[in-house]
């Protein structure tokens, strides 16, 4: 009986404890037929994949830092289904950027879509990529890097065939590797989000994870900490 009820007690800790560790709150932007069929089309022209949903199996994810100072600013950015301005995005597909969770200064999680639905964030690796965006520039929070670690963890148990953690600013790495796919080889933009500081932090708090990051390799935490 001991036991039964020290079971029980357990349980409901191990339960309100899992609760609290993480918390995801929809925020959901348009997804219309119109995004819908702009996902698809940006499937085939740009990564040459032909789809009849649009949805992606995440082999990766990518972290950011969204360069507009607030949460509404940042969901307006994302909320039609249609570029808007971006004259070097424009060329190459009207469909609006976007991710499926957007990480606020004080760690609050959004998801604005669906986990795996097809979010334009990443040149070369949007079919397999999901994304994370966090509020602000390279100024990120304490608390926008736990929550970062905890996402990592809920999709990496979510989803087994994610093997890759990036910043975006290491996506033309994969250029060459089997995982990039761009029609246009001129295609591409310059990053340096979320940067080198915030990415060295999420990684050493998922390390046992045992994702991988850039081909071209990070340098071990211990030099780091000496260059930085
Ligand atoms: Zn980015």
């Amino acid at each position: 009986m001991k036991s039964l009820i020290f079971l029980c007690i357990s349980l409901v800790f191990f339960t309100s404890c899992t609760k609290r560790s993480l918390q995801i709150i929809d925020k959901p932007i348009v997804f219309d037929e119109e995004r819908r069929q702009l996902s698809l089309d940006y499937l085939a022209k740009r990564h040459g994949l032909e789809q009849t949903e649009p949805y992606i199996k995440p082999k990766m994810i990518v972290l950011h830092w969204t360069a507009v100072p607030t949460l509404e600013a940042t969901f307006n950015v994302f909320n039609p289904s249609v570029l808007s301005g971006r004259p070097d995005l424009q060329a190459s597909s009207r469909l609006n950027t976007s991710v499926p969770f957007l990480v606020d200064r004080d760690g609050t999680i959004f998801r604005l879509l669906p986990d795996t639905t097809f979010a334009r964030h990443c040149i070369g690796l949007n079919y397999c990529a999901i994304g994370i965006e966090n509020v602000g520039n390279n100024d990120l929070t304490r608390a926008q890097m736990k929550a970062n670690v905890q996402l990592v963890r809920y999709l990496k148990r979510r989803y087994q065939g994610i093997d890759y953690l990036i910043g975006h600013y290491e996506y033309t790495d994969f250029i060459g590797t089997s995982l990039w796919r761009e029609t246009d080889p001129n295609y591409l933009t310059g990053k340096t989000d979320p940067g080198k500081s915030f990415m060295r932090k999420v990684r050493h708090r998922v390390r046992d994870l045992q994702l991988k990051g850039s081909p071209h390799g990070t340098q071990p935490i211990h030099l780091q900490a000496l260059v930085h």
